[in-house]
């Protein structure tokens, strides 16, 4: 399901690539090239509910310690790398 319209300020909404940041405990980490309609006037990202799940999932597998085992740039996580 497409959302039409910003919930925000009602701007037109495209496909695009976003970046997700989130904040864990004292590090920022940031999951790249996350698909994400993308707001042209304001730049708010939304997010498809089996995008939403597999941050999700990637944010778990971080927690698990997951990625520490693989040396990544600056807690930069693709996208891509989710297992799900
Ligand atoms: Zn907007």
């Amino acid at each position: 399901m497409k959302p039409e319209r910003c919930s925000f300020c009602k701007g037109t909404l495209y496909e695009g690539k976003t970046d997700f940041v989130v904040k864990v405990k004292k590090e920022v980490v940031s999951i790249t090239n996350v698909p994400a309609y993308i707001c042209n006037h304001c730049g708010e990202a939304f997010y498809k509910p089996e995008v939403s799940r597999k941050i999700d999932q990637i944010m778990k597998d971080f927690y698990k310690g997951k990625f520490l085992a693989h040396p990544i740039a600056a807690g930069e996580i693709k996208f891509e790398m989710a297992t799900v």
